[in-house]
């Protein structure tokens, strides 16, 4: 499967104890994710991921039209709603396109904790 993984900065820290927590399940497929979150998944977690560019800068559409091609199964996008984005139409967008493409999606821990069990499960 091809799994996109997306942090904002206030939920960076979650995800690397998500993926640390799920590196064994995640090993097994090809991550995507947005540069830092993806840099920092490589770095701490030692996972190989191939990296877009950073949310702000357009990595957010990056991973979207990905989306709309049809090359990502699942995507874990854990958001911060409490705060606010400078690219919150890219995000917005983001969201929309997995709906219109029928794509899992989490934008939480538990969410994504219940996908990647599922993942673990197949
Ligand atoms: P980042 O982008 O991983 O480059 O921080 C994520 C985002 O803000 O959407």
């Amino acid at each position: 499967m091809n799994i996109a993984l997306i942090a904002h900065d206030k939920k960076k820290e979650d995800m690397i104890n998500l993926v640390t927590e799920y590196k064994s399940v995640l090993k097994k497929h090809n991550l995507f994710a947005t540069k830092t979150t993806g840099t920092l998944i490589k770095e701490r977690v030692g996972l190989d991921v191939k990296v877009y560019l950073s949310g702000p800068f357009g990595g957010d559409q990056q991973i979207g039209a990905q989306i709309a091609e049809g090359n990502i199964d699942i995507v874990i996008f854990l958001r911060d709603p409490l705060t606010a984005q400078p690219h919150e139409p890219d995000v917005s967008a983001l969201l929309r396109i997995c709906d219109v493409h029928n794509k899992p999606l989490a934008t939480n821990l538990n969410s994504a904790t219940v996908l990647l069990n599922t993942l673990k499960n197949l």
